[in-house]
């Protein structure tokens, strides 16, 4: 039996999710129907937003009630079948309350270059966002789809689905939204920068320092807990094991660190690679877990360093 108290919090939570839909859509984060927004009432208990309805008008009413296995409670139009993506990440994560999904434009180009979200470039990404991981891609909709973010799921809150969009979560809808906001605001700035022709970086020892701060702002870090000091904070990726073989490179914006690991040079910077964990140029050269040979990598790889190398002379010598 709900109380009346649930009641009122249920209908205080449908207004404040139609409120994100509004948000959503103005930003033009979600074109026609797409996107979709969930919000853990109790147990098993979902609200989430219906299929074929923009997120620019949706009434309270609007809204489906299902369980932690998608079947619906509640709810006069049918649920969104992209839901499933919210529920795998609220059963992974019991912190979760809210999960938010759409195609916001710039973080989606990031999706679809299946380019690796640079760190080191803006303090605010390094506090509010950590370490945002590309999932593969799935033919959205199904179990198989939702199950594409599984090994990045407790590390990040802030995932970019390869070729579709991005999904963020949190602790309240506002919480969740916001973590969209700040990627495609990133992404669009990344864009922007590089097309000025140059992105600097700042180095391990300031992104530590950086990370420090979070707990005295109540924000988990996963590399707290494995010791900053055997991170490669401005570098190597955090999923490197979740990704396989091979994970998403860098190709556009890579950090210069890593022109230095390429080359094989000794860097001298403040977070060093786990001995477990090997830079990206060593990993692609080696030969793959099916037995073919990385090649074709090994030789995009080569040509992107060597690119960025001539262009760091030429930009250096001007
Ligand atoms: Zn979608």
């Amino acid at each position: 039996m709900v109380g009346n108290g649930s009641v009122m919090n249920e209908w205080k939570m449908r207004e404040l999710m139609c409120e994100i839909g509004r948000r959503i859509y103005q930003k033009g984060f979600a074109a026609a129907n797409d996107g979709n927004i969930s919000y853990r009432l109790g147990e098993d208990r979902v609200l989430c937003t219906p299929t074929r309805t923009s997120k620019g008008y949706m009434k309270p009413d609007d809204l489906c009630i299902v369980d932690l296995d998608g079947k619906q409670i509640s709810g006069k139009k049918k649920r969104s079948s992209e839901v499933l993506l919210h529920l795998t990440i609220m059963k992974s994560r019991a912190d979760v309350k809210s999960v938010v999904h759409c195609h916001p434009p710039h973080a989606t180009a990031f999706a679809v270059a299946r380019e690796p979200i640079p760190k080191c470039v803006l303090p605010e990404i390094e506090v509010f966002l950590g370490e945002v991981a590309i999932s593969p891609y799935e033919t959205p909709g199904g179990q198989k789809f939702a199950d594409t973010v599984l090994p990045y799921v407790k590390d990040t809150e802030t995932i970019l689905l390869a070729n579709h969009g991005t999904v963020t979560y949190g602790t309240d809808l506002e919480d969740a939204y916001f973590k969209t906001e700040i990627i495609d605001a990133y992404c669009r700035i990344l864009l922007l920068a590089k097309q000025l022709g140059r992105v600097n970086y700042y180095d391990d020892a300031k992104a530590a320092e950086l990370i420090k701060l979070k707990p005295g702002l109540g924000i988990p870090d996963p590399r707290l807990t494995l010791g900053l000091e055997n991170c490669d904070l401005c570098g190597n990726s955090l999923f490197r094991e979740g990704y396989g073989q091979p994970g998403p490179e860098p190709k556009v914006f890579i950090h210069p660190k890593l022109l230095e690991n390429g080359q094989a040079t000794s860097t001298g910077v403040a977070c060093q690679v786990p001995s477990h964990a090997p830079a990206p140029a060593a990993r692609a050269a080696a030969p793959s877990t099916n037995g073919h040979s990385a090649g074709t990598d090994v030789d995009a790889l080569v040509k992107a360093i060597t690119d960025k190398v001539m262009s760091a002379l030429s930009g250096a010598a001007s």
